[in-house]
């Protein structure tokens, strides 16, 4: 049996081997076509450029941010998976390169396609930055679900067994010969542009259609560098939790690179104030790491930051319609009633209560509700933390 699993191994690597010996023939053609002379004749083995051009903007099918020309931005296409009628998915990456070594940070956004303050929050960091100014890099990474995108619905539209829903955050570190285009998508994005050219990194996320969530920020605490950057936020709720292993977060995480995942608020929308937030601790992380000069501005403790390590889900009995008793980011007691719920007559079918003394960290924000959703996550501490499986990050 592990004989066989070697042999599988091997012969993919070769397959993956033989690929890659391809892909740097074609990206040495392509660097001699290269006319904006970004390029720097360093050794580029570590960038293919595919040689084609997309709106003026060079596509890569691997990346090392070593090979761009330091003291500017540079704005290119990776080359994701290909769609069932053949072409790729070309994720838009921005990279400002600071004129002087320092810190690589990566910054991610659209892992969820319905999640839009999260992508402004990227882009209005990056529309920030003076490479000639910085000491190591900004690297931008928009657009990753992007069929989730074009439709701004949260999952990958999958075409194997008839038309399916694939989470792309459940998907991490990927496998670039895995069984789905999600796996492959995610597989050759950690490969070959997320995990070389990040020595930290962040994932910005915002609540879910349908479900709508304070300011905050969850990751694990115990990294020190994580708590780091998590503190340099001027929000008021850190959610101190690893959550599911298969997060990008976590996949940056057990390859040694601190991550963790901001959520700017509401799904489908901007929300400026919130955004404003997350910007203001994005530059705070950069200023702290040396990578932008500058003052840190406000951070988690003049938003009189709460901790918690566990969500207690408040979950429907019931179908009908929701009606919440309380805010995003209340104080809340353990027994205290936080939504009601009727039916069309508009008798009252259930009552819901917090479990726990805590905030409110989301709540449901379509109106109606089936048994079974998420009606609100209510932020505590507990002894022993515990996950909500089905909170909806
Ligand atoms: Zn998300």
């Amino acid at each position: 049996m592990a004989g066989k699993r070697k042999e599988f191994l091997d012969r993919r690597d070769f397959m993956i081997a033989s690929i890659a010996a391809v892909g740097a023939s074609a990206a040495m053609a392509a660097d001699a076509q290269e006319a904006d002379g970004s390029a720097t004749g360093e050794t580029s083995r570590g960038t293919a450029y595919t040689g084609d051009r997309i709106d003026g903007k060079p596509v890569v099918s691997t990346l090392d941010i070593a090979d761009l020309e330091a003291g500017k931005t540079h704005l290119l296409y990776f080359q994701g998976a290909q769609m069932p009628a053949g072409q790729h998915w070309m994720v838009s990456v921005v990279v400002a390169k600071g004129a002087r070594p320092g810190k690589r940070m990566t910054l991610v956004s659209g892992v969820h396609g319905d999640e839009m303050s999260s992508i402004h929050t990227v882009q209005t960091v990056m529309g920030q930055l003076n490479p000639a100014d910085m000491s190591g890099s900004v690297m931008a990474v928009l657009d990753v679900a992007r069929p989730a995108i074009e439709s701004m619905q949260r999952r990958w539209p999958d075409s194997s067994r008839g038309m399916d829903l694939v989470d792309m955050n459940r998907e991490w570190p990927g496998n670039e010969s895995g069984f789905s285009a999600t796996s492959r998508h995610a597989g050759l994005l950690f490969n070959r542009l997320l995990r070389p050219n990040s020595d930290l990194a962040i994932d910005f996320h915002t609540g879910t259609t349908g479900f709508k969530v304070a300011a905050f920020n969850i990751g694990d605490r115990s990294l020190p560098d994580v708590r780091t950057m998590m503190d340099l936020y001027p929000v008021g709720l850190i959610w101190d939790y690893p959550a599911d292993p298969r997060l990008l977060h976590n996949a940056f995480v057990d390859v040694g690179i601190p991550c963790f995942t901001p959520e700017v608020g509401e799904a489908r929308v901007l929300d400026p104030e919130m955004v404003a937030l997350f910007v203001e601790g994005t530059m705070n992380v950069l200023k702290t790491y040396g990578v932008v000069p500058g003052q840190v501005g406000r951070t988690a403790g003049d938003a009189n930051v709460f901790v918690g390590n566990s969500a207690f889900p408040v979950i429907a009995s019931h179908g009908g319609f929701v009606e919440h008793l309380v805010a995003l980011d209340e104080v809340v007691k353990a027994g205290q009633k936080v939504a009601i719920q009727r039916n069309a007559f508009g008798e009252v079918v259930a009552e819901y209560a917090s479990g726990v003394d805590g905030k409110v960290a989301g709540q449901r924000s379509d109106v109606t509700c089936e048994p079974g959703n998420p009606v609100a996550f209510i932020l505590f501490e507990n002894a022993t933390p515990q996950s909500a499986e089905s909170y909806p990050e």
